[in-house]
């Protein structure tokens, strides 16, 4: 229960336990005591829950993280951290948020004076994630990343550094990781139901629309986001064909298309495709664009059989298909809630001091192997990594 729900709940009950005090006397406000208590347990219950500082109030965090911290066991909001106050004050009263934890990005570091905040979660433009993780970890608190982690390997190293040097768990948000549909595809390549996998397809496109969405606007902005469609979108391509092989490329080759008539690909990159070269020999073919509509697709073929994940890292409503030659079926399996199970993964990470499943280290992987498939493209050659 997150904090709205359990105030409502107390406001509830409280507000029953002092009618029906009214009505029948002191000695129905002493038997009806036990609710109290129990209110009290839950308020407790969701004070012991691990606390989040919410770093960025855009699209993302407000459209799909914040409405979900409701179905978290382990994580709840403590705090807000926003560059617009009406906007944190607003989310605050919808969400239980206590007015003294909300913060700008000018009181940030007074975050560490703060003991309800375990966790700071950052929803930022890209450019932005170093400089917020290392101050974030100066604070002594640990940091859940949105992806892509940053925007070099330097920016990454130094965030892994900073959290290690704080003794702070590091943890990259790369929520197809916590979602069923991609977990079952990988169990299914590993117990060998597709035979020996041979090679991958993996799309992500879509229309970035600087002009018509503000959430896009620092997309099509190298500073701020790093780089292209593969920064943002690709990197789902990527990150796929990596655990679903279970395996690191040692060889990429890539070629770009950008506009540059288009103002949208003045600084940042178009159409991608590259391929990823596995030590066992599978072979990844990968795409992203911001040109075209909508697809977040792969499909794994095995010496035996092809998986098909359409979409495969959308938000909900995700479809499996399997096929061989005895024709196509569509296994029955129940869509999960990933956002829930990325934030309970970090508070639980924290609650043990266990390492993250996607630690810093997973993604300075990606955003090393997206410099090597940016060289790639710029030299016409394939790059050994
Ligand atoms: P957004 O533009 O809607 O949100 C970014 C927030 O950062 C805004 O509230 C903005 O005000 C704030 N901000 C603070 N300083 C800023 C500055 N100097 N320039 C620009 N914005 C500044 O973008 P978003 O789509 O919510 O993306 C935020 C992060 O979340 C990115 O890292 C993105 O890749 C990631 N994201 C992840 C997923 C996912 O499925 N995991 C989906 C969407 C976005």
């Amino acid at each position: 229960m997150d904090a709205t729900e359990s105030r409502r709940q107390f406001l509830r009950q409280a507000g029953l336990s002092a009618a029906a005090a009214v009505l029948a006397g002191p000695a129905a406000a002493t038997a009806l005591a036990p609710l109290t208590t129990t209110t009290r347990f839950m308020q407790d219950a969701n004070q012991k829950k691990v606390g989040f500082a919410i770093v960025g109030l855009g699209k993302y965090a407000t459209e799909q993280m914040l409405p979900n911290f409701k179905n978290c066991q382990h994580a709840r909001i403590a705090a807000l951290v926003s560059g617009s106050p009406d906007k944190a004050r607003r989310l605050a009263a919808e969400y239980g948020v206590e007015p003294k934890n909300l913060y700008s990005y000018q009181n940030f570091d007074t975050l560490k004076d703060n003991p309800e905040v375990d966790v700071v979660y950052i929803v930022l433009p890209p450019g932005l994630h170093a400089e917020y993780t290392v101050r974030a970890a100066q604070a002594g608190k640990h940091v859940l990343c949105e992806k892509p982690m940053a925007n070099t390997p330097e920016e990454c190293q130094r965030m892994i550094e900073a959290c290690r040097k704080a003794g702070k768990q590091l943890m990259i948000a790369y929520r197809a990781q916590y979602e069923p549909f991609n977990l079952d595809a990988i169990a299914r390549i590993r117990k060998g139901e597709l035979g020996k996998l041979r090679m991958i397809t993996a799309d992500h496109g879509r229309q970035v629309q600087p002009t018509k969405d503000p959430a896009d606007a620092w997309r099509v902005q190298k500073k701020l986001a790093g780089g292209g469609s593969l920064m943002d979108i690709g990197i789902y391509s990527l990150n796929a064909a990596r655990y679903l092989t279970g395996e690191e490329p040692v060889e990429v080759t890539a070629q770009e298309h950008s506009d540059k008539a288009d103002p949208r690909f003045r600084e940042v990159e178009d159409v991608i495709h590259f391929t990823l070269r596995f030590p066992s020999g599978v072979l990844a073919s990968c795409t992203s664009a911001y040109s075209i509509e909508g697809v977040k697709r792969y499909r794994a073929f095995g010496d035996k059989a092809w998986l098909d994940l359409d979409p495969a890292t959308d938000y909900n409503r995700h479809r499996m298909i399997i096929g061989d030659q005895d024709g196509e079926r569509q296994p029955q399996l129940k869509e999960g809630n990933q956002f829930a199970a990325e934030l309970d993964h970090m508070a639980e990470c924290v609650r043990q001091n266990q390492t993250p499943k996607t630690p810093g280290e997973e993604g300075l992987r990606d955003i090393k192997l997206i410099m090597a498939i940016y060289e790639a493209a710029r030299k016409g050659k394939p790059v050994k990594v």
